[in-house]
């Protein structure tokens, strides 16, 4: 690892004193630009310390996936009697065990599209087919167009990146902007993936609260430090530099939730073969979007199938111990009175 000298400047989540930075390339584009990163003493989050002026270059249009054209087009020209026995389908999958079961063997392509975030949660999200929803750092939409696709219909997204505002069919709502922008009352708030591109994650967590009703949930997908950071460190590619702005121990994201009024309701680790396949192709000087790229051309790559089925496989021990490096965080919005008390 290259050393530089102690990052100056404060933790941006607790205020604590930070350690040694280090240098990360930009190696998802493959723009090899260099940006100092460093942990935080304290509570152990690894952040970027000196952030461009301008991101726009590391998102530029094509970042976001195309898949989501095909889904919206889906969706529009779907018979009604399909979207029936998909709204049934989703309807079991959102409840789970016995019902999921069933309704896979019974449909299973119609249980293709469901997030897998999302099954079997529905009682710890609280979540019914008319509860409003809002995804910030949505992208295009995929998320909310999956749960449009299984009836739901109460949907919004904001992202600060999109071209402009998008209106898919399915009464899905896309608006250009900040999460301050946002009004209105919601009974889940989702962070897919995004709160750790955000400058001030603290302060979007207490937007969330402000925005959900009384009960409301949150729910937060982001990367976490675990095996993969240690073994990889400034090549772990989801340290993504210079987009993921704060990379959080799930320690550390669960204080900083509940200083923000959150508590938890569930912790699970959902990370793949990408942490290892990813992290190798950075530490070999290849890029996500290059045409040796395991996700690109898996025949160009330096990696068999087999190797790659091999860190699936270990990628599911390591969600089994926690230590998977991106975590699916379900928390409820504890009332004002009971944070102040
Ligand atoms: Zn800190």
């Amino acid at each position: 690892m290259a050393h530089a000298e102690p990052a100056l400047g404060v933790c941006g989540i607790c205020a604590g004193p930070m350690g040694e930075a280090f240098i990360a390339r930009e190696q998802h584009l493959g723009l090899g630009d260099a940006f100092r990163y460093a942990a935080c003493a304290d509570c152990g989050t690894v952040q970027l310390i000196d952030p461009p002026a301008s991101f726009e270059r590391y998102y530029p249009a094509g970042y976001y996936s195309y898949e989501v054209e095909a889904l919206a087009a889906r969706i529009a020209a779907e018979p009604w009697r399909t979207r029936l026995a998909r709204r049934w389908v989703g309807a079991a999958l959102l409840r789970g065990g016995r019902a999921a079961r069933l309704a896979r063997r019974w449909r299973s392509w119609l249980a293709q599209d469901f997030p897998v975030w999302l099954e079997g949660e529905g009682a710890r999200l609280g979540l019914r087919r008319d509860a409003r929803v809002l995804d910030v750092g949505c992208g295009a939409g995929g998320h909310l167009l999956q749960l449009a696709s299984y009836g739901f219909a109460r949907l919004e997204g904001v992202d600060a990146f999109v071209a402009g505002d998008i209106r898919h069919p399915g009464g899905v709502f896309i608006r250009r902007g900040e999460l301050p922008s946002v009004s209105g009352r919601f009974d889940l708030v989702m962070f897919h993936h995004s709160l750790e591109h955000m400058p001030e994650p603290v302060a979007a967590l207490r937007a969330a609260h402000r925005l959900l009703a009384p009960g409301g949930r949150l729910l937060v997908r982001i990367p976490v430090l675990g095996e993969a950071w240690r073994r990889y460190r400034e090549d772990w590619v989801q340290l993504d530099a210079p987009r993921h702005r704060f990379l959080f121990s799930r320690e550390a994201f669960l204080r900083a939730a509940a200083g923000a009024g959150f508590a938890p309701l569930s912790v699970r680790c959902d990370s793949g073969a990408f942490q290892f396949w990813g992290s190798e192709q950075y530490r070999l000087g290849i890029a996500l979007n290059s045409p040796r790229s395991w996700q690109r051309d898996p025949l160009a790559s330096p990696f068999s199938p087999a190797q790659v089925r091999e860190w699936a496989a270990q990628a599911e021990q390591l969600n089994a111990a926690l230590e998977g490096d991106q975590a699916c965080f379900v928390l409820r919005r504890v009332d004002e009175e009971r944070i102040a008390a």
